[in-house]
Protein backbone atom coordinates (compact mmCIF):
# COMPACT_ATOMS: atom_id res chain seq x y z
CA UNK A 1 0.00 0.00 0.00
CA UNK A 2 1.14 3.07 -0.80
CA UNK A 3 0.98 5.49 2.20
CA UNK A 4 0.42 9.34 1.36
CA UNK A 5 0.62 12.24 3.79
CA UNK A 6 -0.49 15.19 2.23
CA UNK A 7 2.03 17.48 2.98
CA UNK A 8 1.26 21.05 3.96
CA UNK A 9 0.12 23.23 1.04
CA UNK A 10 -0.80 26.66 1.53
CA UNK A 11 -4.52 25.90 1.21
CA UNK A 12 -4.88 23.13 3.51
CA UNK A 13 -2.15 23.19 5.82
CA UNK A 14 -4.28 24.11 8.92
CA UNK A 15 -5.54 20.82 8.59
CA UNK A 16 -3.50 18.24 7.04
CA UNK A 17 -6.04 15.21 8.29
CA UNK A 18 -7.90 14.20 5.54
CA UNK A 19 -11.47 13.79 5.61
CA UNK A 20 -12.36 10.61 7.78
CA UNK A 21 -8.61 9.82 8.96
CA UNK A 22 -7.84 9.40 12.28
CA UNK A 23 -5.60 10.94 14.52
CA UNK A 24 -5.61 11.10 18.49
CA UNK A 25 -8.58 12.20 18.96
CA UNK A 26 -10.97 10.51 16.57
CA UNK A 27 -9.57 7.42 18.03
CA UNK A 28 -11.25 7.93 21.64
CA UNK A 29 -14.64 8.55 19.33
CA UNK A 30 -17.46 5.38 20.40
CA UNK A 31 -17.42 2.54 17.69
CA UNK A 32 -20.28 3.93 16.61
CA UNK A 33 -19.02 6.91 14.84
CA UNK A 34 -16.41 4.79 13.02
CA UNK A 35 -17.86 3.43 10.26
CA UNK A 36 -16.05 5.53 7.94
CA UNK A 37 -12.58 5.88 8.19
CA UNK A 38 -9.55 7.30 6.21
CA UNK A 39 -9.37 6.35 3.14
CA UNK A 40 -5.40 5.49 3.89
CA UNK A 41 -5.49 5.15 7.37
CA UNK A 42 -2.26 5.24 9.01
CA UNK A 43 -0.25 2.15 9.35
CA UNK A 44 0.69 2.69 13.40
CA UNK A 45 -0.90 0.61 15.38
CA UNK A 46 -1.70 0.56 19.12
CA UNK A 47 -0.82 -1.98 21.78
CA UNK A 48 -4.70 -2.78 21.88
CA UNK A 49 -5.11 -3.06 18.73
CA UNK A 50 -2.35 -5.71 18.65
CA UNK A 51 -3.82 -7.67 21.12
CA UNK A 52 -7.31 -7.37 19.90
CA UNK A 53 -6.02 -8.10 16.32
CA UNK A 54 -4.37 -10.66 17.72
CA UNK A 55 -7.49 -12.05 19.16
CA UNK A 56 -9.42 -11.69 16.07
CA UNK A 57 -6.86 -13.90 14.04
CA UNK A 58 -8.28 -16.62 16.48
CA UNK A 59 -11.93 -15.84 15.46
CA UNK A 60 -11.54 -15.40 12.37
CA UNK A 61 -9.50 -18.44 11.28
CA UNK A 62 -12.43 -20.28 10.84
CA UNK A 63 -14.67 -17.97 8.33
CA UNK A 64 -11.40 -17.36 6.44
CA UNK A 65 -10.71 -21.08 5.69
CA UNK A 66 -12.05 -21.88 2.43
CA UNK A 67 -14.09 -24.91 2.10
CA UNK A 68 -14.91 -27.14 -0.90
CA UNK A 69 -18.27 -28.84 0.40
CA UNK A 70 -20.27 -27.35 -1.83
CA UNK A 71 -22.93 -30.29 -1.25
CA UNK A 72 -23.71 -28.83 2.18
CA UNK A 73 -24.38 -25.29 0.86
CA UNK A 74 -27.73 -24.01 1.69
CA UNK A 75 -27.75 -22.27 -1.65
CA UNK A 76 -31.24 -22.55 -3.56
CA UNK A 77 -31.50 -25.13 -6.24
CA UNK A 78 -30.49 -23.64 -9.69
CA UNK A 79 -33.48 -21.69 -11.33
CA UNK A 80 -33.52 -22.49 -14.70
CA UNK A 81 -33.74 -19.56 -17.16
CA UNK A 82 -36.88 -19.59 -19.41
CA UNK A 83 -34.68 -19.41 -22.62
CA UNK A 84 -31.09 -19.33 -23.08
CA UNK A 85 -29.34 -17.21 -25.15
CA UNK A 86 -27.77 -19.10 -28.02
CA UNK A 87 -23.80 -19.98 -27.80
CA UNK A 88 -23.70 -17.40 -31.18
CA UNK A 89 -25.53 -14.88 -29.15
CA UNK A 90 -23.72 -15.29 -25.57
CA UNK A 91 -20.50 -14.83 -27.18
CA UNK A 92 -21.15 -12.27 -29.16
CA UNK A 93 -22.81 -10.05 -26.23
CA UNK A 94 -19.52 -11.10 -24.09
CA UNK A 95 -17.17 -9.63 -27.01
CA UNK A 96 -19.23 -6.59 -27.24
CA UNK A 97 -19.25 -5.70 -23.73
CA UNK A 98 -15.32 -6.86 -23.27
CA UNK A 99 -17.21 -9.01 -20.37
CA UNK A 100 -13.91 -11.21 -18.88
CA UNK A 101 -15.58 -14.62 -16.70
CA UNK A 102 -13.08 -16.62 -15.05
CA UNK A 103 -15.51 -19.58 -13.83
CA UNK A 104 -13.67 -22.23 -10.69
CA UNK A 105 -12.59 -25.75 -12.37
CA UNK A 106 -15.26 -28.00 -13.23
CA UNK A 107 -17.85 -24.95 -13.66
CA UNK A 108 -19.68 -24.80 -16.66
CA UNK A 109 -18.75 -21.27 -18.80
CA UNK A 110 -21.70 -18.49 -17.93
CA UNK A 111 -24.47 -17.62 -19.91
CA UNK A 112 -25.57 -14.05 -19.81
CA UNK A 113 -28.94 -13.28 -19.34
CA UNK A 114 -29.11 -10.94 -22.43
CA UNK A 115 -33.08 -10.17 -21.36
CA UNK A 116 -35.55 -9.93 -18.61
CA UNK A 117 -37.43 -12.90 -20.01
CA UNK A 118 -34.73 -15.23 -19.95
CA UNK A 119 -34.47 -14.61 -15.93
CA UNK A 120 -36.48 -17.40 -14.06
CA UNK A 121 -37.21 -14.94 -10.89
CA UNK A 122 -40.79 -14.59 -9.63
CA UNK A 123 -42.87 -12.17 -11.73
CA UNK A 124 -43.15 -9.58 -8.65
CA UNK A 125 -39.68 -9.21 -8.28
CA UNK A 126 -38.87 -8.70 -12.23
CA UNK A 127 -41.46 -5.90 -11.77
CA UNK A 128 -38.54 -3.72 -10.76
CA UNK A 129 -36.80 -4.23 -14.06
CA UNK A 130 -39.78 -2.05 -15.83
CA UNK A 131 -38.61 0.63 -17.76
CA UNK A 132 -35.10 -0.88 -18.27
CA UNK A 133 -34.81 -2.47 -21.82
CA UNK A 134 -32.20 -5.11 -20.92
CA UNK A 135 -30.25 -6.05 -18.27
CA UNK A 136 -26.30 -4.47 -18.07
CA UNK A 137 -23.65 -6.16 -18.88
CA UNK A 138 -22.70 -6.88 -15.07
CA UNK A 139 -26.27 -8.04 -13.74
CA UNK A 140 -26.24 -10.50 -17.21
CA UNK A 141 -23.28 -12.43 -16.65
CA UNK A 142 -23.96 -12.32 -12.39
CA UNK A 143 -27.30 -13.74 -12.41
CA UNK A 144 -26.81 -17.28 -13.85
CA UNK A 145 -23.81 -18.22 -11.23
CA UNK A 146 -25.59 -15.57 -8.10
CA UNK A 147 -28.94 -17.68 -8.71
CA UNK A 148 -26.93 -20.77 -8.89
CA UNK A 149 -25.85 -19.98 -5.53
CA UNK A 150 -22.03 -19.23 -5.87
CA UNK A 151 -19.83 -16.92 -4.78
CA UNK A 152 -19.47 -14.22 -7.59
CA UNK A 153 -17.14 -11.31 -7.54
CA UNK A 154 -18.36 -8.94 -9.94
CA UNK A 155 -16.44 -5.82 -11.56
CA UNK A 156 -18.39 -3.36 -13.10
CA UNK A 157 -17.94 0.76 -14.04
CA UNK A 158 -19.90 3.14 -11.63
CA UNK A 159 -24.01 3.39 -12.20
CA UNK A 160 -23.67 0.16 -14.30
CA UNK A 161 -26.75 -1.89 -11.87
CA UNK A 162 -24.83 -3.84 -9.36
CA UNK A 163 -27.36 -3.01 -6.43
CA UNK A 164 -29.80 -4.91 -8.91
CA UNK A 165 -26.84 -7.72 -9.79
CA UNK A 166 -26.45 -8.38 -6.10
CA UNK A 167 -29.80 -7.72 -5.02
CA UNK A 168 -32.30 -9.69 -7.12
CA UNK A 169 -30.45 -12.89 -6.31
CA UNK A 170 -30.55 -12.02 -2.40
CA UNK A 171 -34.29 -11.84 -2.67
CA UNK A 172 -34.62 -14.96 -5.04
CA UNK A 173 -33.10 -16.80 -2.48
CA UNK A 174 -34.82 -15.44 0.47
CA UNK A 175 -38.19 -15.90 -1.55
CA UNK A 176 -37.31 -19.73 -2.18
CA UNK A 177 -35.60 -20.10 1.76
CA UNK A 178 -39.37 -19.15 2.87
CA UNK A 179 -40.93 -16.49 4.70
CA UNK A 180 -40.70 -18.66 8.09
CA UNK A 181 -36.50 -18.40 7.58
CA UNK A 182 -34.17 -19.58 10.06
CA UNK A 183 -35.95 -22.33 11.12
CA UNK A 184 -33.50 -23.94 13.45
CA UNK A 185 -31.96 -20.84 14.19
CA UNK A 186 -32.82 -17.77 16.50
CA UNK A 187 -32.73 -14.67 13.95
CA UNK A 188 -34.62 -14.78 11.13
CA UNK A 189 -31.65 -12.19 9.30
CA UNK A 190 -30.09 -14.21 6.73
CA UNK A 191 -28.94 -11.38 3.99
CA UNK A 192 -26.35 -8.97 5.70
CA UNK A 193 -24.78 -6.05 2.75
CA UNK A 194 -21.78 -3.93 4.34
CA UNK A 195 -21.27 -0.78 2.80
CA UNK A 196 -19.08 1.60 3.21
CA UNK A 197 -20.86 5.03 4.12
CA UNK A 198 -23.97 5.84 6.23
CA UNK A 199 -25.67 6.82 3.11
CA UNK A 200 -25.02 4.03 0.99
CA UNK A 201 -26.26 2.01 3.01
CA UNK A 202 -29.59 3.76 3.26
CA UNK A 203 -29.60 4.06 -0.61
CA UNK A 204 -29.20 0.08 -1.26
CA UNK A 205 -31.72 -0.61 1.71
CA UNK A 206 -34.27 1.27 0.35
CA UNK A 207 -33.71 -0.21 -2.89
CA UNK A 208 -34.19 -3.75 -0.98
CA UNK A 209 -37.04 -2.76 1.11
CA UNK A 210 -38.62 -1.74 -2.46
CA UNK A 211 -37.74 -5.19 -3.85
CA UNK A 212 -39.06 -7.25 -1.19
CA UNK A 213 -41.93 -5.54 -0.38
CA UNK A 214 -44.38 -7.81 -2.42
CA UNK A 215 -43.01 -10.31 -0.79
CA UNK A 216 -43.01 -9.22 2.90
CA UNK A 217 -39.82 -9.63 3.51
CA UNK A 218 -38.47 -6.08 4.78
CA UNK A 219 -34.91 -4.89 5.36
CA UNK A 220 -33.37 -2.98 8.59
CA UNK A 221 -31.19 -0.22 7.71
CA UNK A 222 -27.53 -0.03 10.49
CA UNK A 223 -25.46 2.95 10.25
CA UNK A 224 -23.51 5.48 12.65
CA UNK A 225 -24.16 8.93 13.81
CA UNK A 226 -27.54 8.76 14.66
CA UNK A 227 -29.18 6.93 17.69
CA UNK A 228 -28.89 3.32 18.52
CA UNK A 229 -31.97 2.89 19.79
CA UNK A 230 -34.34 2.48 16.81
CA UNK A 231 -32.40 0.30 15.46
CA UNK A 232 -31.84 -2.02 17.96
CA UNK A 233 -35.85 -2.11 18.55
CA UNK A 234 -36.20 -2.50 14.71
CA UNK A 235 -34.26 -5.87 14.71
CA UNK A 236 -35.47 -6.79 17.74
CA UNK A 237 -38.98 -6.76 16.35
CA UNK A 238 -37.82 -8.74 13.37
CA UNK A 239 -40.51 -10.94 13.23
CA UNK A 240 -43.23 -9.36 14.77
CA UNK A 241 -43.40 -6.45 12.52
CA UNK A 242 -47.67 -5.54 12.69
CA UNK A 243 -47.72 -5.45 8.86
CA UNK A 244 -46.93 -8.97 8.39
CA UNK A 245 -43.23 -7.97 7.17
CA UNK A 246 -40.24 -9.92 8.43
CA UNK A 247 -36.80 -8.32 8.71
CA UNK A 248 -35.23 -10.77 6.44
CA UNK A 249 -31.72 -8.37 5.39
CA UNK A 250 -29.70 -5.94 7.05
CA UNK A 251 -27.73 -3.21 5.34
CA UNK A 252 -25.46 -0.99 7.68
CA UNK A 253 -21.79 -0.09 8.05
CA UNK A 254 -19.51 -1.73 9.75
CA UNK A 255 -18.62 0.47 12.59
CA UNK A 256 -22.43 0.08 13.69
CA UNK A 257 -22.77 -3.48 13.09
CA UNK A 258 -20.12 -4.25 15.16
CA UNK A 259 -21.53 -1.75 17.80
CA UNK A 260 -25.01 -3.94 17.48
CA UNK A 261 -23.21 -7.56 17.66
CA UNK A 262 -21.29 -6.41 20.89
CA UNK A 263 -24.63 -5.47 22.47
CA UNK A 264 -26.18 -8.66 21.71
CA UNK A 265 -28.95 -6.75 19.48
CA UNK A 266 -27.47 -7.56 15.66
CA UNK A 267 -27.55 -12.03 15.12
CA UNK A 268 -25.66 -12.69 12.27
CA UNK A 269 -25.12 -16.39 12.70
CA UNK A 270 -28.10 -17.28 10.00
CA UNK A 271 -26.26 -14.81 7.99
CA UNK A 272 -26.09 -17.20 4.51
CA UNK A 273 -25.86 -14.46 1.78
CA UNK A 274 -23.19 -11.97 2.50
CA UNK A 275 -22.72 -8.65 -0.17
CA UNK A 276 -19.73 -6.28 0.47
CA UNK A 277 -20.72 -3.94 -1.87
CA UNK A 278 -17.77 -1.42 -2.73
CA UNK A 279 -16.02 -4.28 -1.73
CA UNK A 280 -11.92 -3.14 -2.39
CA UNK A 281 -12.97 -0.32 0.39
CA UNK A 282 -14.37 -2.50 2.92
CA UNK A 283 -11.19 -4.94 2.25
CA UNK A 284 -8.21 -1.99 2.68
CA UNK A 285 -6.81 -1.53 5.59
CA UNK A 286 -9.42 1.02 7.28
CA UNK A 287 -12.02 -1.65 7.19
CA UNK A 288 -10.20 -5.02 7.25
CA UNK A 289 -10.39 -5.86 10.59
CA UNK A 290 -14.13 -4.75 11.22
CA UNK A 291 -15.24 -6.79 8.27
CA UNK A 292 -13.03 -10.10 9.25
CA UNK A 293 -15.20 -9.58 12.77
CA UNK A 294 -18.36 -9.36 10.78
CA UNK A 295 -17.51 -12.21 8.56
CA UNK A 296 -16.41 -14.19 11.81
CA UNK A 297 -20.25 -14.13 13.33
CA UNK A 298 -21.93 -15.22 9.75
CA UNK A 299 -22.02 -18.90 8.83
CA UNK A 300 -18.82 -20.51 7.51
CA UNK A 301 -18.07 -19.71 4.00
CA UNK A 302 -19.18 -23.36 3.08
CA UNK A 303 -22.69 -21.97 4.17
CA UNK A 304 -22.36 -18.84 3.06
CA UNK A 305 -22.95 -17.39 -0.47
CA UNK A 306 -20.05 -14.44 -0.26
CA UNK A 307 -20.61 -11.38 -3.03
CA UNK A 308 -18.28 -8.53 -3.87
CA UNK A 309 -18.86 -5.77 -6.13
CA UNK A 310 -17.12 -2.91 -7.26
CA UNK A 311 -16.12 -0.79 -10.19
CA UNK A 312 -12.53 -0.76 -8.89
CA UNK A 313 -10.45 -4.02 -8.09
CA UNK A 314 -7.15 -3.59 -7.17
CA UNK A 315 -4.48 -6.22 -6.64
CA UNK A 316 -3.92 -5.37 -3.52
CA UNK A 317 -7.36 -6.38 -2.30
CA UNK A 318 -7.83 -9.41 -4.36
CA UNK A 319 -6.16 -12.56 -2.67
CA UNK A 320 -8.01 -11.58 0.74
CA UNK A 321 -11.23 -11.20 -0.94
CA UNK A 322 -10.51 -14.67 -1.94
CA UNK A 323 -9.89 -15.82 1.64
CA UNK A 324 -13.52 -14.87 2.14
CA UNK A 325 -14.76 -16.65 -0.40
CA UNK A 326 -15.51 -20.26 -1.63
CA UNK A 327 -14.47 -20.70 -5.83
CA UNK A 328 -15.94 -17.36 -6.79
CA UNK A 329 -17.18 -17.02 -10.37
CA UNK A 330 -15.43 -13.45 -11.22
CA UNK A 331 -16.87 -11.42 -13.96
CA UNK A 332 -15.23 -8.16 -15.05
CA UNK A 333 -16.73 -5.80 -17.47
CA UNK A 334 -14.32 -4.09 -19.36
CA UNK A 335 -10.63 -4.12 -18.62
CA UNK A 336 -9.09 -5.79 -15.58
CA UNK A 337 -7.64 -2.55 -14.69
CA UNK A 338 -8.89 0.58 -13.26
CA UNK A 339 -11.73 1.49 -15.46
CA UNK A 340 -13.47 4.85 -15.68
CA UNK A 341 -17.10 5.33 -16.55
CA UNK A 342 -16.69 5.41 -20.30
CA UNK A 343 -20.22 7.23 -20.57
CA UNK A 344 -18.04 10.23 -18.43
CA UNK A 345 -16.22 13.30 -20.17
CA UNK A 346 -12.97 13.60 -18.50
CA UNK A 347 -10.73 16.53 -18.31
CA UNK A 348 -8.30 18.56 -15.87
CA UNK A 349 -6.64 21.95 -15.31
CA UNK A 350 -3.00 21.43 -13.95
CA UNK A 351 -2.84 24.92 -11.46
CA UNK A 352 0.50 26.98 -11.13
CA UNK A 353 -0.76 28.23 -8.12
CA UNK A 354 -3.14 26.25 -5.78
CA UNK A 355 -4.52 30.02 -4.77
CA UNK A 356 -6.52 30.49 -8.15
CA UNK A 357 -8.60 27.44 -7.73
CA UNK A 358 -11.74 29.55 -6.01
CA UNK A 359 -11.47 32.03 -9.21
CA UNK A 360 -11.71 28.77 -11.37
CA UNK A 361 -14.16 26.76 -10.14
CA UNK A 362 -16.74 29.66 -10.52
CA UNK A 363 -15.55 30.51 -14.00
CA UNK A 364 -16.41 26.52 -14.71
CA UNK A 365 -19.68 26.73 -13.26
CA UNK A 366 -20.59 29.27 -15.42
CA UNK A 367 -19.32 27.63 -18.21
CA UNK A 368 -21.47 24.59 -17.32
CA UNK A 369 -24.75 26.91 -17.51
CA UNK A 370 -25.19 26.57 -13.98
CA UNK A 371 -27.97 27.90 -12.63
CA UNK A 372 -27.00 29.80 -8.88
CA UNK A 373 -30.98 29.49 -7.54
CA UNK A 374 -31.86 26.47 -9.31
CA UNK A 375 -35.64 25.91 -9.36
CA UNK A 376 -37.17 22.24 -8.27
CA UNK A 377 -37.25 19.45 -10.17
CA UNK A 378 -34.40 17.90 -11.65
CA UNK A 379 -31.95 19.61 -13.47
CA UNK A 380 -28.68 18.34 -15.88
CA UNK A 381 -26.84 21.33 -14.53
CA UNK A 382 -26.31 19.86 -11.32
CA UNK A 383 -22.24 19.77 -10.06
CA UNK A 384 -20.67 18.00 -7.38
CA UNK A 385 -17.89 19.17 -6.04
CA UNK A 386 -15.35 16.76 -4.30
CA UNK A 387 -12.88 18.67 -1.58
CA UNK A 388 -10.50 15.96 -0.02
CA UNK A 389 -10.21 18.05 3.47
CA UNK A 390 -13.42 18.44 5.56
CA UNK A 391 -12.56 21.99 6.43
CA UNK A 392 -11.88 22.57 2.69
CA UNK A 393 -15.25 21.52 2.13
CA UNK A 394 -17.05 23.95 4.39
CA UNK A 395 -14.93 26.52 2.89
CA UNK A 396 -15.45 26.13 -0.55
CA UNK A 397 -18.85 25.53 0.34
CA UNK A 398 -18.83 29.15 1.99
CA UNK A 399 -17.59 30.92 -0.96
CA UNK A 400 -20.47 29.07 -3.03
CA UNK A 401 -23.27 30.68 -1.01
CA UNK A 402 -21.53 33.90 -0.83
CA UNK A 403 -21.73 34.02 -4.45
CA UNK A 404 -25.06 33.64 -4.23
CA UNK A 405 -25.60 29.76 -5.41
CA UNK A 406 -27.72 27.41 -3.86
CA UNK A 407 -25.20 24.97 -2.13
CA UNK A 408 -25.47 22.15 0.74
CA UNK A 409 -22.07 20.15 1.77
CA UNK A 410 -22.01 17.02 3.26
CA UNK A 411 -18.87 15.45 4.94
CA UNK A 412 -18.10 14.04 8.21
CA UNK A 413 -18.10 17.27 10.28
CA UNK A 414 -21.80 17.38 10.01
CA UNK A 415 -24.34 15.67 11.71
CA UNK A 416 -26.23 12.34 10.15
CA UNK A 417 -29.65 14.45 10.23
CA UNK A 418 -27.71 17.52 8.27
CA UNK A 419 -25.94 15.33 5.82
CA UNK A 420 -29.62 13.44 4.88
CA UNK A 421 -31.16 16.68 4.66
CA UNK A 422 -28.02 18.05 2.23
CA UNK A 423 -28.29 15.00 0.22
CA UNK A 424 -32.08 14.98 0.10
CA UNK A 425 -31.96 19.06 -1.35
CA UNK A 426 -29.70 17.70 -4.18
CA UNK A 427 -31.31 14.86 -5.59
CA UNK A 428 -34.74 17.05 -5.10
CA UNK A 429 -33.07 20.20 -7.10
CA UNK A 430 -33.74 21.95 -4.20
CA UNK A 431 -29.88 22.98 -4.28
CA UNK A 432 -28.05 21.95 -7.24
CA UNK A 433 -24.48 22.14 -6.07
CA UNK A 434 -23.45 19.60 -3.61
CA UNK A 435 -19.71 20.10 -2.06
CA UNK A 436 -18.66 16.31 -0.75
CA UNK A 437 -15.79 15.01 0.78
CA UNK A 438 -14.79 11.57 -0.03
CA UNK A 439 -17.90 9.95 1.56
CA UNK A 440 -19.98 10.73 -1.27
CA UNK A 441 -17.37 9.19 -3.51
CA UNK A 442 -19.10 5.28 -3.68
CA UNK A 443 -21.97 4.56 -4.82
CA UNK A 444 -24.48 7.20 -4.45
CA UNK A 445 -26.92 7.05 -6.99
CA UNK A 446 -28.09 10.67 -7.26
CA UNK A 447 -30.47 11.39 -10.74
CA UNK A 448 -29.25 13.92 -13.38
CA UNK A 449 -26.04 14.81 -11.95
CA UNK A 450 -24.36 16.83 -15.10
CA UNK A 451 -20.80 17.15 -13.66
CA UNK A 452 -18.41 16.38 -10.90
CA UNK A 453 -15.70 18.59 -10.23
CA UNK A 454 -12.75 17.15 -8.48
CA UNK A 455 -11.20 21.11 -6.56
CA UNK A 456 -8.95 18.42 -4.97
CA UNK A 457 -7.69 15.54 -6.22
CA UNK A 458 -8.43 12.26 -3.73
CA UNK A 459 -6.25 10.03 -1.85
CA UNK A 460 -6.08 7.28 -4.60
CA UNK A 461 -6.62 6.72 -8.04
CA UNK A 462 -9.86 4.50 -7.50
CA UNK A 463 -11.73 7.44 -5.62
CA UNK A 464 -10.84 9.06 -8.33
CA UNK A 465 -12.54 6.68 -10.22
CA UNK A 466 -15.45 6.43 -7.72
CA UNK A 467 -15.59 10.21 -7.33
CA UNK A 468 -16.31 10.77 -11.50
CA UNK A 469 -18.92 7.93 -11.31
CA UNK A 470 -21.35 10.09 -9.67
CA UNK A 471 -21.66 11.40 -13.18
CA UNK A 472 -22.95 9.49 -15.68
CA UNK A 473 -25.34 6.77 -14.14
CA UNK A 474 -27.72 4.29 -15.77
CA UNK A 475 -26.54 4.79 -19.34
CA UNK A 476 -26.43 8.74 -19.30
CA UNK A 477 -23.85 10.95 -20.25
CA UNK A 478 -22.23 13.06 -17.70
CA UNK A 479 -18.65 15.84 -17.41
CA UNK A 480 -15.75 15.44 -15.04
CA UNK A 481 -13.50 18.59 -14.25
CA UNK A 482 -9.94 17.86 -12.71
CA UNK A 483 -8.13 20.36 -10.79
CA UNK A 484 -4.33 19.23 -10.49
CA UNK A 485 -1.65 20.91 -8.61
CA UNK A 486 0.89 18.65 -7.82
CA UNK A 487 1.04 19.30 -4.90
CA UNK A 488 1.80 16.93 -1.89
CA UNK A 489 0.13 13.34 -2.88
CA UNK A 490 -0.71 14.10 -5.72
CA UNK A 491 2.45 14.25 -7.59
CA UNK A 492 2.74 10.34 -6.86
CA UNK A 493 -0.78 9.98 -8.64
CA UNK A 494 -0.20 11.94 -11.91
CA UNK A 495 0.94 8.42 -13.78
CA UNK A 496 -2.03 6.72 -12.85
CA UNK A 497 -4.53 9.98 -13.00
CA UNK A 498 -2.44 10.51 -16.92
CA UNK A 499 -3.31 6.42 -17.62
CA UNK A 500 -6.76 6.63 -16.97
CA UNK A 501 -6.96 9.78 -18.74
CA UNK A 502 -5.11 8.14 -21.77
CA UNK A 503 -7.09 4.96 -21.78
CA UNK A 504 -10.15 7.05 -22.55
CA UNK A 505 -8.73 8.65 -25.11
CA UNK A 506 -8.89 12.22 -22.95
CA UNK A 507 -6.48 14.90 -23.25
CA UNK A 508 -3.37 14.88 -20.76
CA UNK A 509 -0.46 16.50 -21.71
CA UNK A 510 -0.56 18.86 -19.00
CA UNK A 511 0.09 16.38 -16.47
CA UNK A 512 3.43 15.36 -18.33
CA UNK A 513 5.41 17.61 -16.45
CA UNK A 514 5.02 15.26 -13.46
CA UNK A 515 6.83 11.84 -12.86
CA UNK A 516 4.71 9.46 -15.42
CA UNK A 517 5.74 6.31 -12.80
CA UNK A 518 3.18 4.06 -11.23
CA UNK A 519 3.52 2.76 -8.20
CA UNK A 520 2.35 -0.17 -7.35
CA UNK A 521 0.36 -0.81 -4.34
CA UNK A 522 0.70 -3.16 -2.05
CA UNK A 523 -1.42 -4.72 0.71
CA UNK A 524 -0.55 -4.24 4.30
CA UNK A 525 -0.03 -8.67 4.66
CA UNK A 526 0.71 -9.47 1.61
CA UNK A 527 2.98 -6.49 -0.11
CA UNK A 528 3.49 -6.37 -4.16
CA UNK A 529 4.50 -9.72 -4.64
CA UNK A 530 1.78 -11.51 -5.44
CA UNK A 531 0.48 -13.52 -8.61
CA UNK A 532 -3.20 -12.90 -8.67
CA UNK A 533 -3.07 -16.00 -10.99
CA UNK A 534 -2.27 -18.86 -8.48
CA UNK A 535 -5.14 -19.89 -7.15
CA UNK A 536 -5.91 -19.77 -3.37
CA UNK A 537 -5.14 -22.93 -1.89
CA UNK A 538 -8.37 -24.91 -1.25
CA UNK A 539 -9.56 -27.30 0.97
CA UNK A 540 -9.32 -27.18 4.74
CA UNK A 541 -5.82 -25.23 4.93
CA UNK A 542 -6.42 -22.68 7.34
CA UNK A 543 -4.99 -19.48 5.73
CA UNK A 544 -3.98 -17.52 9.15
CA UNK A 545 -3.20 -13.62 8.59
P1 LIG B 1 -23.58 0.81 -9.54
O1 LIG B 1 -23.76 0.15 -8.21
O2 LIG B 1 -23.04 -0.12 -10.59
O3 LIG B 1 -22.76 2.06 -9.47
P2 LIG B 1 -26.43 1.25 -9.35
O4 LIG B 1 -26.82 -0.11 -8.93
O5 LIG B 1 -26.43 2.31 -8.30
O6 LIG B 1 -25.01 1.25 -10.07
O7 LIG B 1 -27.38 1.66 -10.57
C1 LIG B 1 -27.26 2.89 -11.25
C2 LIG B 1 -28.59 3.26 -11.87
O8 LIG B 1 -28.90 2.40 -12.95
C3 LIG B 1 -29.74 3.14 -10.88
O9 LIG B 1 -30.52 4.31 -10.94
C4 LIG B 1 -30.52 1.94 -11.36
O10 LIG B 1 -31.90 2.05 -11.10
C5 LIG B 1 -30.24 1.94 -12.86
N1 LIG B 1 -30.32 0.60 -13.48
C6 LIG B 1 -30.11 -0.60 -12.88
N2 LIG B 1 -30.26 -1.63 -13.77
C7 LIG B 1 -30.55 -1.07 -14.96
C8 LIG B 1 -30.81 -1.60 -16.28
N3 LIG B 1 -30.81 -2.91 -16.51
N4 LIG B 1 -31.08 -0.72 -17.26
C9 LIG B 1 -31.09 0.62 -17.01
N5 LIG B 1 -30.86 1.19 -15.80
C10 LIG B 1 -30.58 0.37 -14.78
MG1 LIG C 1 -23.13 0.52 -6.29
Amino acid sequence: MVVLTPSAEPSTAEEPAPEGSENKKKKKRKREEQDEPAPEPSTSESKKEKKDKKKRRKDDAAAAAPSTSAESSSAPSKAPAKAVASPADAAAFLEKHAVTITTPDGVPAVVPVTDFAQLDVPAALSSSFKGFKEPTPIQACTWPPALEGRDVVGIAETGSGKTLAFGIPALNRLIQLGKGAARTGTSTVTTLVVAPTRELAIQTHETLLALGKPFQIASVAVFGGVPKEPQVRMLKNANKAKDGMTTRIIVGTPGRILDLMQEGACDLSEVNYLVLDEADRMLDKGFENDIRNIIAATKPAAERQTMMFSATWPEAVRRLASSFQRDPVRVTVGSDDLTANSRVEQSVEVFDDARSKDQRLLAVLRSLAHKKTTTSGATDSRVLIFALYKKEASRVEQMLSRQGYAVGAIHGDLSQNARMETLENFKSGKTGLMVATDVAARGLDIPNVGAVVNYTFPLTIEDYIHRIGRTGRGGKSGKSITFFTGDGHERALAGEFARVLREGNFEYEALKKFPMTIKKKEHGAYGAFFRDDIPVPKGPTKIVF
